[in-house]
């Protein structure tokens, strides 16, 4: 999984203690996400996107493991590389959509391929996720 974060306008996420730019978050297992460069604990602000590609079930549930404090609140996750989703996948899908709901962040799909969206309408999730068509899409939807 990949998880890269940028402002609304474009630019990458920069590091509040170096002001170093943190492209890629390095996601560790405890859910803390470092700078790779002073290792500063990095926080998601309010006008900050967070897109995460080649999504896979242990990679949602490293997400479902960040704090409140630290977590993402617009979240983008880009299903591309998706071709089949089983039950565990969506059940965390499910979480995190739960989740975001309570803190007040967002969460869109985007890039959903056919196969997979039938199986969300086949068990009605496509009324509890936010599926749209491509990435600038999704990016309109979060700001
Ligand atoms: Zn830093």
């Amino acid at each position: 999984m990949i998880i890269s974060s940028k402002t609304i306008d474009g630019r990458p996420h920069r590091c509040h203690l170096c002001k170093s730019d943190v492209s890629v978050l390095h996601l560790q297992a405890d859910g803390d996400t470092p700078c790779p460069n002073c290792g500063e604990v990095q926080a998601f602000g309010e006008d900050m996107i967070t897109t995460v590609r080649e999504i896979d079930s242990d990679g949602i549930e490293s997400l479902l493991k960040i704090e409140d404090a630290e977590f993402p609140r617009k979240l983008l996750l880009d299903f591309s590389r998706v071709n089949t989703i089983n039950s565990g996948t969506i059940s965390n899908l499910v979480k995190l959509q739960k989740a975001q709901d309570a803190r007040t962040g967002k969460v869109v799909f985007c890039k959903v391929e056919p196969i997979v969206c039938e199986v969300f309408q086949l068990m009605h999730l496509d009324t509890v996720f936010k599926i749209c068509g491509d990435e600038a899409e999704g990016m309109s939807l979060l700001v």
